[in-house]
C-alpha cells in the first residue's frame, strides 16, 4: 500500500512593532535579560492591557495577503496554561473569533497553482524565553537550573493556521519560503528565523493514497529552520506509515525534532481546548475595524511573491523565478537584465554567485552586475569570483576585470584536460556508463590545474569531446 502525507502548519510570525502589544515596552532582539518590562507584560496584578493599534492593523494587513476575510469583530480570549515563562498563567490570544479567517495561498508549481487553505490568522502575544542551564544542547532534561528572561513575553505574534492541504515536506518548505518572504515584504516582521522570528509547529498524518480521510495527527513543535522542518517531518511520515503498516496505530502526540540527531523525542499528550479554559478576555474591547481602515490597508498591499514568480516564469523558469522571487532578488536581477545581462545566466549569478558570496545586496550596481555577467564565461575564473565578491563596495568598477581574458585556447587546454583525465580512469569509466554529472568534476580538477584561469566553457567542450570520442 502506498502512503499520502497529509500536513497543516502553524506559523508564529514575530510582529516588529516598537513596542509591546499589550504594553509600551520595547520590542527587541538581543537587549540585558529583563531589562524590557513593566507591571503589564510581568503580570502583575490589577495590571490592565492597551492593544497595540498598529499590531491590530498588521495582523489585517497579513490576513488581506493572505486573502482572508476580516472580522468586523475579533475578541481576545484568556488561554491559561501554567508555566514559568507565562507570568499571568494565560496567554492572551484570539479564539473563536479571530482577526482573519478562511484565506488561501497559491504556491506556484510546474502543474499550475496549488491552493493552501489558510484557516486563520491571529494575534496573540508571544510568552518569554525559559533559559535552562546545565544538561544536554539547553533542553530541560537533565539541566541544572533555568532562568527567565521576561523581554520577549508580550511581544506581539501572529499565528498563521493552514489547512491539512500540504502533501509533502517539501511542498512546506516551499510554502513557508513564500510566506517568509511575504511578510517581510509587507514590513510587519524581519521573520529571522534563527532569532525565533518565525517558528513553526507541523502537524501531521499519513492517509492510504488517493483518500480522503483524515487520520490521527501528530504535532512537531517549534521549529524555526527550513531544513529541519523538512526533516522532521520527513521523519514523522516515515513514523507513522511504519507505525501502521506493522498493524499499530498512530496516536495523538506531540514531539519535539531534534535536527543534530535526526530523533523525535515525544513531549506531552496533546491538550484538548477545554484544557485551556477559553474566555473572552474582560480587559480588552473587542477589534472592530471601520470598514475604511481595512479598505486603505488593502490599497497598500504591494505586487504579492507568489504573482511574481508567475510574472516571472514567463521571462525565465519557475525554478528561477521561486528562488529569486523567495530569496528577495528579482528586483535586482530585473534591474541587471534591463542594463543588457541574459537573463538566465543574470539569474544563475545573482542566485549563486552573488548571495553565495553574502554580498550586500542593496548596495550593488545593476550596471556593473550586469557587464560581470556578461563576461563570466570569457574572464578567468578567480578574477570573476573576486570580482563578485567586491560589487557590493563602494565605487566597484568592473573594468579592471574585464580586461582579464581566461585561457580559451584549446591547443594550450588540451594537455592538461588529457592528464586530468588519465589521472581518474574510475570517474571516466562512470561518465561513459551514464554519469554525466561527473562533467562538472572534470572540468573542476582543470580549473584547479590551471589556478582558476581556464575558460570553463571551452574546458566542458574539450572533456566532452574527448570522452564522448
Ligand atoms: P489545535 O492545534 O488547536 O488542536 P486544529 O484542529 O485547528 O488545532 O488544527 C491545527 C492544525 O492541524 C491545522 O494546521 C490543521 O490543518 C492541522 N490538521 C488537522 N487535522 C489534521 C490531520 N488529520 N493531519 C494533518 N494535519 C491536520
Ligand atoms: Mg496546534
Ligand atoms: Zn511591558
Amino acid at each position: 500500500m502506498s502512503w499520502e502525507p497529509v500536513i497543516g502548519l502553524e506559523v508564529h510570525v514575530h510582529l516588529k512593532t516598537r513596542t509591546k502589544v499589550f504594553c509600551r515596552c520595547p520590542v527587541g532582539f538581543g537587549a540585558g535579560e529583563n531589562t524590557q518590562t513593566c507591571p503589564v507584560c510581568l503580570g502583575f496584578p490589577g495590571a490592565l492591557p492597551v492593544i497595540n493599534r498598529r499590531a491590530v492593523e498588521w495582523t489585517i494587513k497579513l490576513g488581506l495577503a493572505l486573502g482572508c476575510e476580516i472580522a468586523q469583530h475579533a475578541v481576545f480570549a484568556r488561554k491559561h496554561y501554567p508555566y514559568p515563562d507565562l507570568p499571568k498563567g494565560y496567554q492572551i490570544s484570539q479564539y473563536d473569533l479571530p482577526s482573519c479567517i478562511n484565506g488561501k495561498m497559491l504556491l506556484p508549481t510546474a502543474e499550475g497553482d496549488r491552493v493552501i487553505g489558510i484557516v486563520r490568522a491571529h494575534l496573540e502575544e508571544d510568552a518569554a524565553k525559559t533559559i535552562h542551564v546545565g544538561g544536554r544542547s539547553g533542553r530541560i532534561g537533565g539541566a541544572d537550573y533555568s532562568l527567565i528572561d521576561f523581554n520577549r513575553g508580550g511581544t506581539p505574534l501572529v499565528e498563521i493556521v493552514t489547512a491539512p492541504d500540504i502533501r509533502s515536506a517539501d511542498e512546506a518548505r516551499r510554502f513557508l519560503q513564500l510566506l517568509r518572504q511575504t511578510v517581510v515584504e509587507l514590513g510587519i516582521s524581519d521573520a529571522e528565523m534563527e532569532k525565533g522570528a518565525l517558528r513553526v509547529d507541523a502537524n501531521v498524518s499519513v492517509r492510504p493514497t488517493g483518500s480522503d480521510e483524515l487520520r490521527t495527527r501528530t504535532e512537531i513543535k517549534n521549529m524555526n529552520s527550513f531544513n529541519f522542518i523538512a526533516r522532521g517531518i520527513e521523519a514523522e511520515v516515515e513514523r507513522q506509515i511504519g507505525v501502521w503498516d506493522s498493524g499499530d496505530e498512530v496516536r495523538q502526540q506531540t514531539y519535539d525534532f531534534d535536527a543534530a540527531t535526526g530523533t523525535l523525542t515525544a513531549r506531552r499528550s496533546k491538550e484538548e481546548a477545554d484544557d485551556y479554559r477559553y474566555f473572552p478576555e474582560p480587559d480588552l474591547v473587542p477589534v472592530e475595524p471601520p470598514a475604511d481602515l481595512v479598505e486603505a490597508l488593502c490599497a497598500e498591499l504591494p505586487e504579492l511573491p507568489a504573482e511574481r514568480i508567475r510574472r516571472l516564469e514567463a521571462a525565465l523558469d519557475l525554478d528561477r523565478a521561486t528562488v529569486l522571487v523567495t530569496g528577495g532578488l528579482d528586483r535586482l536581477w530585473g534591474e541587471t537584465v534591463a542594463a543588457g545581462a541574459d537573463r538566465t545566466a543574470a539569474a544563475n549569478v545573482i542566485a549563486n554567485a552573488l548571495v553565495g558570496a553574502g554580498v550586500d545586496l542593496g548596495a550593488v550596481s545593476p550596471a556593473e552586475l550586469a557587464k560581470l555577467v556578461g563576461a563570466r564565461d570569457r574572464i578567468p575564473r578567480t578574477a570573476f569570483d573576486e570580482a563578485i565578491a567586491k560589487l557590493g563596495d563602494p565605487g566597484f568598477s568592473a573594468e579592471p576585470y574585464l580586461t582579464q581574458e581566461a585561457v580559451a585556447d584549446s591547443a594550450e587546454l588540451e594537455p592538461i584536460v588529457a592528464r586530468v583525465l588519465e589521472a581518474n580512469p574510475g570517474q571516466v569509466e562512470a561518465f561513459r556508463n551514464g554519469k554525466q554529472g561527473l562533467l562538472g568534476f572534470f572540468v573542476g580538477q582543470v580549473m584547479k590545474e590551471t589556478d582558476g584561469k581556464a575558460n570553463p566553457r571551452v574546458v566542458s567542450e574539450l572533456v566532452r569531446s574527448r570522452l564522448e570520442a
